[in-house]
């Protein structure tokens, strides 16, 4: 992968979530936006190793690492349906490219694995439903792995950033994107709403 551009373009032509569960919170990040900070991660040499994804979806952050050179990509995630499309993906992408790295799939609920890796990437559920369950990704994160990226509604920062600093971790990037949301009825043509998504990138 020679650009950013690039990465997004393919990046664009991964499955989506087809039947995604509102309870679990599935929403696929934005391809220009995973593209985004995935390269600066690359170029700051950040992708080289073992790239853990958290509740990986159909996989387009692992996958993405994968093609910028990560040696092994872990994806967890607990949702075995949508495991279906994330293999669909990674066979388009090993169609595509050849000498790829390792991989590996953990089906399970992330607070029940023990996995360690060099960097953790995440987008996880906002915690709509499930009150907090971003901050329990964000705290797996910064346990596991010395740096870790991950996207939060930037309505939260100010708790998020007391929470980080209990944890003795710190914020050394934030970057802010607008996240498109979901239209609820594609046949109604409305103006399309976005909502304040910040990435956090923490080092412990
Ligand atoms: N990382 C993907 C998907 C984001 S949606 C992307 O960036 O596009 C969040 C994902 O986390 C969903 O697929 C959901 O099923 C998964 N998830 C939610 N809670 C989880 C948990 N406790 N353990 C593992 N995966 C979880």
């Amino acid at each position: 992968m020679n650009s950013k551009k690039a990465l997004a373009v393919f990046l664009s032509k991964l499955q989506d979530f087809n039947k995604p569960k509102v309870y679990l919170e599935q929403y696929c990040t934005p391809s220009e936006i995973a593209a985004d900070f995935l390269w600066d991660a690359y170029m700051n040499g950040e992708l080289n190793g073992t790239v853990l994804d958290l509740g990986a979806g159909t996989g387009i952050l692992g996958l993405g690492a994968l093609l910028l050179g990560a040696k092994k990509v872990i994806f967890v995630e607990k949702d075995s349906d949508v495991l279906i499309i994330l293999k669909e993906n990674l066979t388009i992408l090993k169609n595509n490219f050849d000498n790829l790295g390792d991989y590996e799939i953990i089906n399970d609920d992330l607070l029940m694995t023990d996995i360690e890796a060099d960097v953790a990437i995440s987008n996880p559920p906002f915690g709509t439903r499930n009150k907090h369950v971003d901050l329990a990704f964000l705290e797996y994160a910064s346990i596991h792995a010395p740096v870790s990226y991950s996207f939060h509604k930037t309505s939260t920062l100010t708790f998020l950033r007391t929470r980080i600093s209990q944890l003795g971790a710190t914020i050394i990037q934030e970057k802010h994107y607008q996240f498109p949301l979901r239209q609820k009825l594609p046949q109604h043509k409305k103006k399309i709403e976005y909502i304040d998504v910040s990435l956090l990138k923490i080092s412990t």
